[in-house]
């Protein structure tokens, strides 16, 4: 037997078909249409399923040129692929849209290769497959996919999906157009250089952005968190939420949305302002106190009564945030707050003045009966047991105790409280310290 090279050789010279029963069986089964066209690009041969993929009867086009199947005979793709194949002896690729004797359109990839025999005139091997259906699929997954870029596009939020790597390192594997439209930021560039998006967030926010994926790559849960972005025209708040995808060897995934709540930030702060309630706590927010702690210095004047201020920060407060996540942070200082009160007078005045630091202005109260009820209150704190993460967490409060004298400010006695309490943080934390001139009762220890 021939090898099967020669063999082709002989059928393209049609020399002999006598044993070429193997090449008739590949042409009978190849599941498309094949030409043997001459130098003028005229058809030849055909394969005997030649009709049924071409949609042409093989009488209507051997002897005529192979181009009046494409959709344009004359200047159509086909012509050019067939004149580039004998100028350059090269084969082509590419897909070609054929009519067929009913009319009807197809998609045709087809192949066209020269072959070149000694002296004699060039001839071209035509190959096609109808991709018909093929296409069509492919189009209308494009038109679904071009409608719903459409959607993401509109919508009044930025789709993203983040990546973290094994070390750490976060980058945005999708930002969805919304980010120029909302922020003025380019997907594009944010996807290529993540820091261009990432590096908006002012340190803190940071900090506590990467709290919450770490925490989120440990329990697998869905995240929320607002933060700041600072843009060309100010710092503006956003809210982002999202989801982890199945963690992949080393590698964390989120799909998610951010949406611009700087309106929504800006009237919860202006209502914040107005009533002057910390939101998350329900304490006095700074100014209030520093408003009503004035107006009970002044009553308090008039009287003779003596005033105690405190001041409050939570102990290691970063740590608890940093391991149990932001959101156990806010948990605690709403817990803290409560048992404030709680351990509190209701003429009182008890004020959040920073993240994790509140005062306590006591009226009519002198030292030592400010000591006890302060000391009641960190008892109070160091008992309260907080559950996250199926893990109970316990925190503690230090103090730093001022006394009000009749003619003092408040802000001479919030400045004293202040260096009390960098004592009692020096000193071990968890405890009360008092100012240096506090003469110290037996029951205070
Ligand atoms: P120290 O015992 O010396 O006070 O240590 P600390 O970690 O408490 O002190 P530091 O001032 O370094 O950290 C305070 C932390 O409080 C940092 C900040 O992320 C967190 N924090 C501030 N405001 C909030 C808030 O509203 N919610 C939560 N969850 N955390 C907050
Ligand atoms: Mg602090
Ligand atoms: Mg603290």
């Amino acid at each position: 037997m021939l090898p099967l090279r020669k063999r082709w050789q002989r059928w393209w010279r049609g020399e002999s078909t006598a044993g070429a029963g193997l090449d008739a069986l590949l042409l009978a089964h190849y599941p498309g249409a094949v030409m043997l066209l001459d130098d003028q690009g005229v058809v030849c041969e055909v394969n005997p399923a030649f009709e049924r993929h071409a949609g042409y009867p093989p009488e209507q086009l051997l002897g005529r040129r192979a181009v009046m199947l494409d959709i344009d005979p004359l200047r159509g793709d086909f012509a050019q692929a067939l004149e580039q194949c004998l100028a350059t002896r090269r084969a082509w690729q590419g897909v070609l849209l054929c009519r067929r004797a009913d009319g009807s359109l197809r998609h045709q990839t087809t192949m066209i290769q020269p072959l070149q025999q000694g002296e004699a005139p060039p001839r071209l091997l035509v190959m096609q497959y109808d991709v018909t259906g093929m296409r069509e699929r492919e189009l209308r997954e494009r038109h679904q996919l071009t409608r719903l870029e459409g959607s993401v596009a509109r919508m009044p939020g930025v789709l993203f999906r983040l990546r973290q790597d094994g070390e750490g390192r976060l980058e945005f594997l999708y930002l969805s157009e919304g980010l120029q439209s909302l922020f003025g930021l380019a997907p594009e560039q944010c996807m290529d250089a993540p820091q261009s998006l990432l590096g908006r967030l002012p340190d803190e926010d940071r900090q506590r952005l990467e709290a919450v994926l770490a925490q989120s790559t440990v329990s697998l849960a869905p995240w929320q968190l607002d933060f700041r972005l600072s843009l060309p025209r100010g710092l503006r708040w956003v809210e982002a939420r999202a989801t982890p995808l199945a963690r992949r060897e080393g590698e964390q995934m989120w799909d998610g949305v951010l949406i611009d709540i700087d309106e929504r930030k800006q009237v919860e702060q202006r209502i914040q302002r107005l009533v002057g309630i910390d939101m998350l706590t329900g304490a006095l927010n700074r100014r209030a106190f520093l408003e009503q702690g004035e107006a009970a210095l002044a009553r308090s004047a008039r009287h003779g009564q003596t005033l105690s201020l405190a001041m409050l920060d939570l102990d290691h407060f970063k740590a608890l945030n940093d391991t149990y996540g932001h959101a156990a942070g806010d948990l605690a200082l709403q817990l803290f707050a409560t048992t404030c009160r709680e351990s509190l007078r209701p003429y009182d005045l008890f004020a959040r003045i920073g993240g994790e630091e509140f005062v306590v202005l006591l009226v009519d109260s002198r030292p030592e009966e400010a000591w006890a009820i302060l000391e009641r209150l960190r008892q109070a704190v160091a008992a309260i047991e907080l559950e996250a993460d199926g893990e109970t967490i316990r925190f503690t409060v230090s103090l730093g105790l001022a006394v009000l004298s009749a003619d003092g400010s408040l802000d001479a006695g919030l400045g004293q409280a202040d260096r009390a309490l960098y004592r009692a943080k020096h000193s071990g934390r968890n405890r009360i310290c008092g100012p240096e001139s506090l003469v110290q009762t037996p029951d205070m220890p």
